[in-house]
């Protein structure tokens, strides 16, 4: 039997998607913070620590069932799947390869909140322009924004951050 490590259940997870945005897989999200092997003496288990997007977010639901389905699907069932509320999660833990998901899925993507770039124009995914307009501070759902480009005026679904 294969080893079981850490990088392996990684992988397992990176196929577990945002039930919202089905272009990012958890890891990409920066849910996942950690996995670790914890030497119980006795009952060895693997622990799964996750930190929710939003509380209260239905999808967090949908998403601890498929990491449970999938560590169960590969024959892991010494698991622990572990919420941690705090540090709450913030957009900034999105990764890069996340982001060009998203855009490429015609959302666009969080700016950062803590780095010192640029946050204060969020740009249209479908041609680049920051002339953009806020329509609706919900868009299709609540973790997302409504904005009309005036450049290519389509609008698009910016991802919020917090
Ligand atoms: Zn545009």
């Amino acid at each position: 039997m294969k080893l079981l490590t850490e990088h392996t259940i990684l992988e397992w997870l990176e196929s577990v998607k945002d039930p919202e945005v089905p272009v990012l897989s958890i890891l990409d999200l920066g849910i996942v913070r950690k996995v670790e092997l914890i030497n119980d003496p006795i009952n060895p288990f693997w622990e799964i620590t996750i930190t929710p997007t939003y509380s209260g977010c239905p999808a967090m639901d949908v998403i601890s069932t498929q990491i449970r389905m999938i560590l169960f699907a590969n024959g892991i069932s010494n698991f622990r799947i572990k919420q941690v509320l705090s540090p709450a999660w913030t957009t900034d833990w999105m990764s890069d390869a996340g982001r060009e998901k998203l855009k490429a899925y015609g959302i666009a993507p969080p700016q950062y909140s803590a780095s010192g770039k640029d946050n204060s124009k969020v740009v249209c995914p479908n041609c680049g322009s920051a002339d953009t307009t806020v329509i609706s501070e919900f868009g299709s759902t609540a973790c997302k924004a409504l904005y009309r480009c005036e450049n290519c005026l389509e609008p698009f679904d910016y991802f919020k951050c917090h």
